[in-house]
């Protein structure tokens, strides 16, 4: 099984023909609403990949939290341990496409900066699988938690999105295996963001990280980092995507990282599961959705 602790989001988005400017009133042509947030879509991706999961997350007491968990109830997800907050409303982002592909994201975090640490400690104590995943888009003291799950073989940090706070630093240690993007790495390394491998490989080796590192690289695919290589890293072994139309790249790192969870939980072959993570998220590109549906199960497995 997997667990995955982060955000739930409902997304509305809005598309209109130039991004508005102050004081500016204009007409959308279309406003549609879908589930989202990192956690929630990595959930969704780890199930439609086959893994049995549970989400721990948090919403507020209303009608908009409701239709944010509805995309992982279509996938059977367990949402026994969801925290409900009283005093906050539902993550929400609203999106902003122009029709030159410009967009503008404004996000409210509500009660996803309110799960809490202690209730997720609690659920992760009373049952340990194989599997924790996490990112950052709930408060520090839950990613602190997390790392200390011991009881979890392979704890997963997704750092994303990436932050600044220097309290994030010290957490990474908790974590067996850490899944950046370039960008991500860069920040965490303290590092100009990499174009080469050799320069992703002097990302990581700068991250003086213990264990494994899978650097994911839009759509050169991803680079994998065993564990042991130190400030020394050997050559990683990479992974190319299959040739594909991308019409929408939102998400695909969700996709990568709720898909390598399910493989680890199913066989914990980490090359084995990078294959496939590549292979899912780039196929996901070619849907016009961040949150996989049941009926893109085929696109994960
Ligand atoms: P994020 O979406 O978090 O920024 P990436 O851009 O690295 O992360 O994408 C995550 C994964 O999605 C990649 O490892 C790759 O497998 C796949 N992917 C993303 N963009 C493309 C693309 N244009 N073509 C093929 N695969 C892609």
């Amino acid at each position: 099984a997997v667990a995955v602790v982060g955000s739930v989001n409902l997304d509305t988005t809005v598309r209109v023909p130039h991004i508005p400017t102050a004081g500016e009133t204009i007409l959308a042509s279309d406003t549609a609403s879908s589930p989202g947030g990192k956690g929630a879509n990595q959930a969704a991706a780890a199930a439609a990949a086959g893994a049995a999961v549970r989400f721990i997350g948090a919403i507020g007491a209303d009608a908009v939290g409701e239709a944010a968990v509805a995309g992982l109830r279509a996938f059977d997800v367990d949402l026994s341990e969801l925290q409900t907050v009283a005093h906050a409303p539902s993550g929400a982002a609203t999106v902003v496409v122009a029709d030159d592909a410009e967009n503008l994201i404004i996000v409210t975090s509500g009660a996803n900066d309110h799960l809490d640490p202690d209730l997720v400690a609690a659920a992760l104590d009373r049952r340990a699988g194989p599997v924790l995943l996490t990112q950052l888009e709930t408060p520090l003291a839950v990613l602190a938690e997390c790392g200390r799950a011991r009881a979890f073989a392979w704890r997963i940090l997704n750092p994303a999105p990436i932050s600044a706070d220097p309290g994030l630093r010290p957490l990474l240690a908790g974590f067996t295996l850490l899944v950046p993007n370039r960008t991500e790495l860069a920040q965490l390394a303290g590092l100009p963001v990499p174009r080469t491998i050799a320069e992703v490989s002097a990302c990581v080796a700068a991250l003086g990280f213990d264990g494994d590192v899978v650097v994911t690289l839009g759509a050169d695919g991803a680079a994998l980092y065993p564990a042991g290589g130190g400030a020394a890293p050997e050559a990683p072994r990479t992974f190319a995507p299959p040739p594909v139309r991308a019409i929408d790249t939102t998400g695909a790192g969700d996709v990568f990282c709720g898909t390598l969870a399910s493989g680890l939980a199913a066989h914990g072959d980490l090359e084995r599961a990078v294959a496939d993570a590549v292979e899912a998220s780039a196929r996901s590109t070619e849907l016009p959705r961040a949150q996989l549906v049941p009926g893109d199960a085929a696109v994960a497995r």
